[in-house]
This record gives structure tokens, C-alpha cells and sequence, in this order.
């Protein structure tokens, strides 16, 4: 099932929901629109002003304001206000949110009538939401106010207290910022030895290769730090590749593979995100299993209901796989430099190596070891090199661009956006 992508401010793309939950919400919207008025409401001004304390946003309405609700989610920290049958014809200030706590305002009219509104933070926050009837010059209003909790550092998710990760990154935070973590997974391992070149090169053997060096050249660059699923030629199940990402409390996850066809002429460089499909499966399992919905990104849904749960793991997921396309890009791009690409755009499937709802996770195919020349290339260790270097550089212009809050790289952002 295609997704529906949306827009929109900035470039910023927007992923929409997934269509099951649409056509649910869509009955409520039915119902509601049925029962008060057709008329959609409309927000024509939003305010922002803050001072050491919070920010204060303030949405000016046309109107009576329709329900709304809001919700939060972490890594990186979003709120998310969902507004019944609204239109916004305002225009953010972007030089007031640029001084705030505020990282980015999304602003997305869903086909349904709902405009979403997601709030990028730079931290986690205490949120107070109200409504202002009209009074003086001003008309319905709906008020937020976002209050920093900087001077509290202990973490909320008690489980994220007495992860292990925690301690063996302690040695790498600087100045209360810590490194990103991006797990490398060298596929196949031990009895399976993935794809087979003519000269007899196993897929497992050079992925290990290309692997370790990769996990070098990302461990040199100041604020990463790259851990590999497996060292030696061991095997490993998918999803105790996925466990360790998400014992590492991962960032990124970066798959190493190389592909194979029963022509010898095909040929390149691919590179994999998760599709849509795969993250509807897989998110449909997770809400199946009641002990993994306190780790999706420490938010603890156990006390949502089942649409809210489904929701948050959609937006979770397609802003996921938002990110691990982006990611594709900046590596194959790289790579292009250099290697014969299959496809020049980052590819989307069903892996399930791929299907951590909340960690950015790509599949590098670093060429056909089916193709004489390929397998030569693949087995050479300076070609290797380039292809680990390549990697690397995409993942270090990800986190430029990207970076996770409270890590080295988000603080050399805001260094050089302040500068
Ligand atoms: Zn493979």
C-alpha cells in the first residue's frame, strides 16, 4: 500500500498517516462535521514571543475553537497538536522560533480537515495548553506555552536510567553531550554465508571487512560512536541485530551487504530504507506485543488507547524512514563519486533488519559479488576503503544536517548557527 506523501514549509516533507488510521479518524471528523457545522475554522495569525522561563505560542482563530489534542514524543523531542476541521492561512515567525526552544514548527492541513501542528524541541519540556475566549482587540485563541526543564537532567524512562550503553558512553560526554551511536551489522555470519561470487568470495567475508572498516573511520570522527553486531564470522537472527541497535540506544543503523543475480553482468552500488508496507507489518506486530510499548523512543504508550498507540507508532515510523531516506541519499551520493550505482535513488523494501520503528536504518548492497568484476573490486582491499569512507562521509553529512538532540554534533549546529 502506497503512503500518501505530504508536503510542506521549508522542504521539510510530511509524512501522512497511514490510510487504515485515516479512515478511522476520518468517521470521528465524518461524525463531527455531521453533528456541528461544515464550516471549517481558521487560523490567521500565530504569535510567538519567549523569555528565559518559556515559550509562549498563540494561535489566533476566526472562530470558536474546534477540539484538539495534543500529545509528545521523544527522540528527537516533538509535540504534536492535532486540531479538528482548521485551516492555517498565518505565517510562523521564523526569527521568534529561531531564539526559542523551538528547533522547527511544521504545519500540515491533512486531507481529512485536521491541521497538525508539530513542534520540534530542543529538549524535553513541561507543555501547558488552554483556550482564551475573545477579549479587547483579540478574538478565540488557543495558547501554548513550552517550559524548558533544563536545569533537570535525570531521565524520565527509569529503563533508559539503568541501560548499559548509558554508563560506557559516560567516558565520551562532553560537556553534558554525548556522542551519537550508529550500529554497523555486517550481514550474514557463521552458517550462513549470504551470496557467493564465481571466485568463490562469501558475502559474509567481505561485508565483515567493509564492516570494520567502516566502524574505524566512523570511530574518528569526533562525536560518533560505531559499534559492530558482530566482530567475527558469527551468526547472527535479524532481530538479534535489531536487539543490539536498540540495546546501544542506536541512532542510525547502517546494514552492510553486497547483492547477487543469476546474470554476471549486473552490476552496483544500492542502497535500502524501509517501505511503508514493512513498517505497517512490523508496527502492527509491536502494538500486538504490550512489553515493547514503553520503548518506543521512552515514551510510555501502555496508558494510550489503541488509536492514539497506533498514531504515535506511524508518525514514529514515517519519520523514520523520512530520516534513513535522507541518510540513503548523502551515501549514495558519495558513493557515485566512485562506484557504478544500480539505482540512483535510496530503494525501499520489506528487510526486516530495517524495522526499528524509532532508529533510522538503512541497507547498503555495496555491489553484485555475482559480477567477476564486482567480486574483484569488493575483494580489493583499497576499493574497500573508498566504500567505508563513503559510508562514513554520508553519516557524518546526515548528523551535520540532522543532528540528535543533546549530542556533540547538535551542539556544533547551534555553535555555528550562532556564530
Ligand atoms: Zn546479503
Amino acid at each position: 500500500m502506497p503512503y500518501t506523501r505530504a508536503y510542506l514549509i521549508e522542504g521539510v516533507p510530511f509524512m501522512q498517516l497511514n490510510p487504515r488510521h485515516l479512515g478511522l479518524l476520518s468517521w470521528f471528523i465524518f461524525l463531527m462535521c455531521a453533528t456541528f457545522s461544515v464550516q471549517a475554522a481558521n487560523i490567521d495569525n500565530l504569535r510567538i514571543s519567549h523569555d528565559k522561563q518559556k515559550t509562549r505560542l498563540v494561535f489566533d482563530f476566526d472562530s470558536a475553537l474546534p477540539t484538539y489534542k495534543s500529545f509528545s514524543l521523544n527522540n528527537p523531542y516533538r509535540l504534536v497538536l492535532d486540531i479538528d476541521n482548521t485551516r492555517f492561512s498565518g505565517q510562523p515567525q521564523w526569527e521568534q522560533i529561531k531564539a526559542s526552544i523551538l528547533e522547527d514548527i511544521r504545519i500540515g492541513e491533512q486531507p481529512n480537515g485536521k491541521l497538525r501542528v508539530v513542534f520540534d524541541l530542543e529538549e524535553p519540556a513541561k507543555v501547558h495548553i488552554f483556550s482564551l475566549k475573545p477579549q479587547q482587540q483579540y478574538g478565540h485563541r488557543l495558547v501554548i506555552d513550552i517550559i524548558a526543564k533544563k536545569q533537570q537532567n535525570v531521565p524520565k524512562d527509569p529503563a533508559q536510567a539503568t541501560m548499559p550503553t548509558k554508563q560506557m558512553n559516560m567516558g565520551n560526554i562532553l560537556q553534558g553531550h554525548r556522542d551519537v551511536v550508529v550500529v554497523i551489522d555486517p550481514g550474514h555470519g557463521g552458517k550462513d554465508p549470504g551470496a557467493t561470487g564465481p571466485k568463490g568470495t562469501r558475502e559474509k567475508d567481505v561485508v565483515l571487512s567493509i564492516a570494520k572498516q567502516l566502524h574505524d573511520k566512523l570511530n574518528q570522527l569526533p562525536g560518533v560512536k560505531a559499534v559492530l553486531t558482530r566482530h567475527t564470522d558469527n551468526y547472527l537472527y535479524l532481530r538479534q541485530r535489531l536487539n543490539i541497535a536498540r540495546r546501544h540506544k542506536a541512532d542510525l543503523f547502517v546494514s552492510i551487504h553486497a547483492d547477487a543475480f543469476k546474470h554476471p553482468r549486473a552490476r552496483g552500488a544500492s542502497v535500502f530504507a524501509l517501505s511503508q508496507r514493512g513498517a505497517t507489518s512490523e508496527a502492527a506486530r509491536w502494538l500486538a506485543e504490550k512489553e515493547n510499548y514503553s520503548e518506543l523512543g521512552g515514551i510510555d504508550l501502555s496508558d494510550k488507547d489503541q488509536l492514539l498507540r497506533s498514531v504515535l507508532l506511524d508518525l514514529s515510523q514515517t519519520s523514520t524512514i523520512n530520516a534513513s531516506l535522507h541518510l540513503g541519499g548523502f551515501i549514495l551520493q558519495k558513493m557515485s563519486d566512485f562506484a557504478h550505482l544500480h539505482k540512483d535513488k535510496v530503494e525501499q523494501a520489506q528487510f526486516m533488519v530495517l524495522k526499528s520503528p524509532d532508529i533510522p536504518s538503512i541497507l547498503v548492497e555495496t555491489g553484485f559479488i555475482s559480477n567477476p568484476q564486482e567480486e574483484k573490486n569488493l575483494t580489493n582491499s583499497k576499493y574497500q576503503q573508498r566504500l567505508a569512507s563513503a559510508i562514513a562521509d554520508g553519516v557524518h553529512r546526515y548528523f551535520l544536517r540532522y543532528p540528535p538532540p543533546g549530542t556533540r554534533y547538535a551542539m556544533r549546529k547551534k555553535a555555528a548557527a550562532n556564530g
